[in-house]
């Protein structure tokens, strides 16, 4: 496939095109304020006119290009002393200064937005409406993390009796090792990375094996816009190199986000290791549920069900994976959810009639298909969506099951389980969402707030959506973040998020 074919290729694909955008007389059709807050920015006219040219222009490019060498080896080492012994002066920079710096950053992604998109589509199959969001988030969290530096570093006074001047001030703590995964290789990659920096810290990134060449990009546009070499590093591998950077004497924090068994790992290696007690931030995954009651409007409740279920080829921690849902409600949702199913175009992600794109690689193919034909002995198809069965597109599935408890795992796809409940079964519907353990997402479909706020209020999840769709938390907003066996927080893209990636410090002067 396609994804196949480009993977291997050269690493600047927009620095050999460059940026086709600028090259058309028109002003660019995407418009770029600079607020944080950033839902409505690119909007889908934008991207009509935009991306069909951009992605041609790029396809011409790269067929003139010949392969480039892979990245050369990094070595953990050598960047984990090199990122111990800058961390100094970095820190001492100080956080306005950084934050400059991020802001820069941000403005370079922004400017080569169309290569990150074509390696978002190229390099992880996404869509184009996917690879837009995704530098948009980029961007967002680059932009929000400068912010929030600037407003959380400046020193804080705090009272004391006459005679005593007391003073809180927040620092890097110093080697702050980036584990990403590859489902948002360049937002949450960017994300971890810009947060980490902006406290003070020095970095070493580890992307995920699948998705190294966004990750070498976005590091290389951060240097460009004059992040020392020095201060972050990039480091390609598997979980091998993983564990090496974790257990490195150098390393005061890890941000991870992936599975809940590798975050627990990491918490194993980094309270095994002699020296400082190191601080893991873990963002995992869930077995995310969506409650609805017979009060739901039918037909959001479909359109939040699909977007929820099935965008990004349902590989987000965030996707909904269990539809619980009251009978009658079940009812008249069936019939129209097996129409929209029919509907689904899974194909090419580059094409913009595609609503969804190939899965990662072939490992996530054999899971769900081996997923899909255990459910299928035990569970009910209700629908399938047409797809080409070659690739690495897998075909979005709707299974009814007649016990919650038999979906005890996340299967990480566009794979959706439903099951229904009768009336006064609320509450056992409830305690099974609780006794997964998870907390991330949580959707309610509901008319009565009594109902919503009973749910609500039982249940510890990160992030709670009421009559919406469940995916797509915006940075700014919706800080983004699980509990339990979903992850330790603090959520990302929140007022709290740097705050655990510093250190304080409480200075007492006796005047
Ligand atoms: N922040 C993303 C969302 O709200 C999910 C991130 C993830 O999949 O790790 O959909």
């Amino acid at each position: 496939s396609f994804v196949n074919r480009l993977a291997d290729s050269a690493l600047p694909v927009a620095e050999v095109v460059g940026d086709p955008l600028d090259r058309l007389d028109a002003p660019s059709p995407i418009p770029q304020p600079r607020d944080l807050f950033a839902a409505e920015r690119i909007n889908s006219r934008g991207l009509d006119l935009a991306c069909p040219l951009a992605l041609a222009e790029l396809e011409k490019g790269l067929a003139k290009v010949p392969p480039a060498p892979s990245p050369p080896d990094a070595d953990p080492e050598q960047a984990m002393t090199t990122a111990a012994t800058a961390f100094a002066a970095w820190d001492g920079l100080g956080a306005p200064a950084r934050a400059a710096l991020l802001d820069k950053a941000a403005d370079a992604l922004e400017a080569d937005r169309v290569g990150l998109m074509a390696l978002a589509i190229i390099e992880a199959g996404k869509t184009i409406p996917d690879a837009l969001a995704e530098i948009r988030e980029a961007v967002d969290f680059l932009r929000f993390y400068a912010a929030e530096s600037r407003r959380l570093f400046a020193p804080h006074h705090l009272p004391g009796p006459v005679g005593e001047a007391n003073t809180l001030s927040l620092r890097g703590r110093g080697v702050f090792v980036c584990i990403s995964p590859w489902n948002f290789p360049l937002a949450i990659f960017v994300g971890q990375v810009a947060a980490a920096l902006a406290a003070g810290n020095t970095v070493v990134a580890k992307p995920a094996e699948q998705t190294p060449l966004m990750a070498a990009r976005a590091v290389r546009l951060l240097h460009a816009a004059g992040i020392p070499k020095e201060v972050l590093h990039l480091v390609p591998g598997g979980p091998a190199i993983g564990a090496a950077l974790v257990s490195h004497p150098a390393v005061a924090g890890v941000a991870f986000t992936g599975s809940t068994a590798t975050a627990k790992s990491i918490q194993r290696a980094l309270a095994a290791k002699d020296g400082p007690i190191v601080p893991l931030i873990a963002e995992t995954g869930g077995i995310n549920a969506m409650i609805a009651d017979s009060s739901a409007l039918t037909e959001q409740l479909l359109g939040d069900v699909m977007e929820s279920a099935f965008r990004s080829a349902g590989q987000r921690c965030s996707a909904l994976r269990l539809l619980l849902i009251q009978r009658e409600a079940w009812v008249k949702l069936e019939p129209m959810l097996v129409g929209a199913m029919a509907e689904l175009v899974v194909g090419d992600p580059k094409d913009l009639a595609s609503d969804i794109g190939p899965v990662i690689d072939a490992e996530a193919k054999a899971m769900l298909e081996a997923h899909a034909e255990r459910m299928a002995g035990c569970s009910r198809l209700v629908a399938q969506a047409p797809s080409t069965s070659g690739g690495l597109f897998f075909a979005p599935r709707v299974f009814e099951l007649a016990d919650a408890k038999r979906l005890d795992t996340e299967v990480f796809g566009p794979i959706l389980h439903v099951v229904a409940w009768e009336s006064q079964g609320l509450d056992a519907v409830i305690d099974t969402v609780a006794a997964s353990g998870y907390g991330l997402t949580l959707g309610i479909h509901s008319r009565i707030d009594a109902t919503i706020d009973h749910i609500r209020a039982r249940l510890r999840v990160g992030n709670v959506y009421v009559n919406r769709s469940m995916i797509g938390a915006v940075v700014g907003s919706q800080p983004f973040g699980g509990q339990g066996l979903s992850g330790t927080g603090p959520k990302a893209g929140g007022p709290n998020t740097l705050l655990r990636y510093a250190a304080e410090t409480c200075l007492s002067v006796n005047t």
